[in-house]
């Protein structure tokens, strides 16, 4: 079991069209931030190669490729933000390879959205032309009901990005895994969070990995700033919390020198296991 950062960086991405600041022009990589995103990547219990996308933004190609992803057995969306749903078209290529659809998995609402956004891939017989678009198969998550997609337990979990409720997820093992096998769950995924509803920190707790949203150190009405993260991230106890969607004000290794014991920047490609 896998979990792969595909991308870690705010809404405009890292470094940031015609910016000259210090983190946007950083030679360290790490500064560098695609849109946020990730993948679990595991083997099922028949022995099949498996990965489960958290969100499609609009560097899903990229991400794709750099990573070296050949297949996409499900996508969980958080929420219908143009960072987090704009890739959804590239999945195509993953259709073509594994000659499979993809399951999508997201609220009501959002998918509402999708199919508003995304309509000559969910209303295909309406194209002008027969083209290469997406095949998928939506399913509504109920936020209060947990579901198993290939042997991993994912809990939604409601979240409050400024007044608009979204979703994080926590995944894990639906059964117990072989002594000794390394895993980073159970993870709690927080992305595009400034507030936790008290009926979901029950949902937090126990976990080995919390990535949790730390946009910048300034308050922002939507996003959690680095300070908040830590709070919050300091309440749940995960044993570590990787920080996602930073802004360009965060430079990586330094920001990474002020934080607590077992709490880190995520960076573009980290992997957990
Ligand atoms: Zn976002
Ligand atoms: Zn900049
Ligand atoms: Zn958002």
């Amino acid at each position: 079991m896998r979990f792969v950062f595909l991308g870690t960086g705010t809404s405009a991405g890292v470094p940031a069209i015609g910016c000259d600041c210090a983190v946007c022009t950083s030679a360290d990589p790490r500064d560098q931030r695609l849109r946020t995103s990730a993948a679990l990547e595991f083997t099922d219990a028949d022995g099949r190669e498996r990965v489960i996308l958290i969100d499609s933004g609009p560097d899903l190609r990229a991400q794709a490729l750099r990573r070296g992803l050949r297949r996409c057995d499900a996508i969980l969306f958080t929420h219908n933000h143009v960072d987090h749903t704009f890739g959804l078209d590239e999945v195509r290529r993953f259709n073509a390879v594994q000659k499979t659809p993809i399951s999508i998995h997201a609220e009501g609402k959002t998918l509402g959205d999708l199919r508003r956004v995304f309509a000559h891939i969910f209303d295909r017989d309406q194209n002008v032309n027969n083209s290469f678009v997406a095949s998928l198969i939506p399913h509504v998550i109920d936020p209060d009901a947990p579901f198993e997609i290939h042997g991993v337990r994912v809990t939604p979990l409601r979240l409050l990005h400024g007044k608009l409720p979204i979703l994080g997820f926590r995944f894990d093992h639906a059964r117990p895994i072989a002594g000794g096998e390394s895993s980073p769950l159970p993870l709690a995924y927080c992305t595009d969070v400034s507030g936790i509803p008290p009926a979901t920190w029950k949902r937090l707790t126990g976990l080995r990995t919390l990535v949790l949203d730390a946009l910048r150190h300034r308050k922002h009405s939507t996003h959690l700033t680095i300070d908040e993260a830590v709070s919050v991230a300091q309440n749940v106890g995960a044993t570590r919390t990787y920080f996602v969607h930073m802004s360009h004000d965060v430079p990586h290794a330094q920001t990474n020198e002020s934080l607590p014991r077992g709490m880190r920047l995520a960076h573009d490609g980290l992997v957990l296991e």
